[in-house]
């Protein structure tokens, strides 16, 4: 077998940044000059996070093929510019699923069906599935994150599964990391190794013997302490590496490069003796140092509390501003707030207002205000899925004069249904016609993955792609509904983006307006640092120019 695999395991606590510190290893081994693919195993129970609460687990990030994933898959595609697919991303539900679907179609023979080796098996031809079925190719390295810390339940048949694939592949096939903590006391005035070294017991008693150990820390730690941990943990001396708090994510390939994480990887490994071509990123983080320009932006929502809820959306405003040189800086405003009394003291002062997706009734009230707000102040204006449905229910209500206008997600029995809900729409992945039944709201039955979309001539979004044809993710139930399509055009809505059969509004812009667009997709998913997504680009350009004025 060609490719190499890389284990990523937690210790100690979570929101260690287990997945930057794979998505940045990813992105040092790729300026090596190899092919890296990077997969997520979850241990939760959940098929996938799309039916779970963001503000318990962040956002759902969406893949071009629609797979609903963790939003750890969100910062491979930034960290290696390639995109993710259904493969890149397990749970123990998705596991389960399968194992189960097998038995009672009766392939397991009779069999008792067990966690060891049902479960671990099936676990394992999934990592191995990377290898082995990849129509780009066997990548020459696969790094896979364990979600979770050592220690949970749940995590493990994924540590044995792990483990099991040692045994079966060998040691210059298989690298365990293990990311822990090493904090700094400051009443002692050092670093504590002790968690790390339990950490490292837990997962030793599995049978599991890491080869690196990433320390994070608030400072850089000895090279004392490096040796204290290879002997406690039975590490070589020079596999212990700080991960330190870093001033921007961006940061952490350079300094993991300085570390030399890669050169110990490529050791073990046996990876072919190279250097990593660091430049792009030399280049990105110097440049992100050096923003000349400020410029600040409201994000009207509902959940603005928790940054893990629209990570995607702050990268993406974040790459926008470094391509125009401008430190964006966000202000969260909780759509509960505004009324037609409030908005004017609440917005005043933004550069640009950006209304980002969302579900359910609650603050929709606040975000049309918003949208009316930026659109009569000619503030620059940017809608995101919902973000768009209350800009057309907006248009709708105050220009077109249809007073009722609104969502059949928020009233099913309304009379004016501007957006509803969809039951019918092609998919061109499959080629066929998608019929969904009404009655039914579970887990996997939006609009999901890319689609294509036609951009009219002159509109601002055929000029910030610089093409007219564009493929997008999507993630949303309801739709623009056609049968108010010429009213609106009448009262000057203009329809810029719809899909090849001209069926699906996709992107809605107004004229006498300096930026003014809202989009039924999500483009915040295929923001990269080195690939700035040309709408957020366009849009933080639009409000530096209003602070410019
Ligand atoms: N709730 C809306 C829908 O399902 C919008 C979804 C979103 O913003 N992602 O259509």
């Amino acid at each position: 077998m060609k490719t190499k695999f890389i284990f990523i395991t937690g210790g100690v606590l979570s929101s260690l940044g287990k997945g930057l510190a794979a998505a940045s290893i990813g992105a040092l081994l790729k300026a090596r000059g190899l092919k890296v693919t990077i997969q997520k195993l979850d241990p939760y129970i959940n098929v996938d996070p799309g039916t779970m609460n963001p503000l318990q687990h962040g956002e759902v990030f969406v893949t071009d093929d629609g797979a609903e994933t963790d939003l750890d898959l969100g910062h491979y595609e930034r960290y290696l510019n390639v995109s993710m697919s259904k493969k890149n991303s397990y749970t123990s539900g998705k596991i389960y699923n399968t194992v189960i679907s097998k038995e009672r179609r009766g392939d397991y023979l009779g069999a008792t069906v067990q966690v060891i080796p049902h479960i671990t098996d099936e676990i394992k031809a999934c990592i191995l599935s990377l290898a082995n079925d990849n129509p780009e190719g066997a990548p020459d390295v696969a790094i896979i994150e364990i979600g979770g810390t050592v220690g949970d339940i749940e995590g493990l048949p994924f540590l044995e599964a792990i483990r099991q694939l040692r045994s079966d592949l060998g040691r210059e096939h298989v690298l365990f990391i293990h990311l822990t903590l090493v904090p700094y006391l400051s009443s002692a005035g050092e670093h504590k190794t002790k968690p790390t070294q339990h950490s490292v017991k837990e997962l030793r008693s599995i049978g599991i013997q890491p080869d690196i150990i990433l320390c994070r820390c608030e400072k850089p730690i000895s090279a004392d302490l490096k040796n204290k941990i290879s002997l406690f943990c039975n590490v070589e001396p020079d596999a212990v590496f700080s991960d330190v708090d870093v001033n921007n994510i961006y940061e952490v390939p350079l300094y993991f490069y300085e570390e030399g994480i890669d050169q110990k990887i490529a050791i073990l490994l046996r990876l072919p003796a190279r250097n990593a071509d660091l430049c792009g990123w030399k280049k990105l983080v110097q440049e992100y140092t050096n923003l000349e320009h400020k410029v600040k932006i409201g994000i009207v929502g509902k959940y603005v509390e928790f940054i893990e809820a629209y990570k995607s959306l702050y990268e993406a405003l974040t790459h926008g501003g470094i391509a125009n040189s401008a430190s964006v800086s966000l202000e969260f405003i909780n759509s509960e707030e505004i009324t037609p009394k409030t908005v004017d003291a609440i917005l005043a002062g933004l550069d640009g207002i950006l209304v980002p997706g969302g579900f359910g009734i609650r603050g929709v009230e606040g975000k049309i205000e918003a949208i009316r707000y930026a659109r009569e102040n000619k503030v620059p204006f940017f809608g995101i899925c919902l973000g768009m449905q209350c800009a057309v229910i907006e248009y709708a209500r105050n220009v077109a004069g249809i007073k009722d206008a609104t969502s059949e997600e928020f009233n099913p029995n309304a009379a004016e249904k501007v957006i509803y809900l969809m039951t019918e729409w092609y998919d061109y992945r499959k080629n066929t016609v998608v019929h969904r039944d009404k009655s039914v709201d579970a887990g996997g039955t939006m609009r999901l993955g890319a689609y294509p979309c036609v951009l009219s001539e002159n509109s601002h979004a055929c000029r910030a792609y610089g093409r007219d044809e564009i493929l997008e993710r999507h993630r949303h139930r309801y739709e623009f509904n056609n049968a108010y399509r010429s009213r609106l055009e009448e009262a000057g809505l203009e329809f810029c983006g719809l899909s090849p059969d001209g069926k699906l509004v996709e992107i809605v812009e107004i004229d006498n307006h300096p930026w003014f667009l809202a989009c039924q997709f999500h483009p915040e998913f295929k923001s990269t640092p080195m690939n700035p997504h040309p709408l957020f680009k366009a849009f933080v350009k639009a409000s530096l120019d209003n602070r410019k004025n």
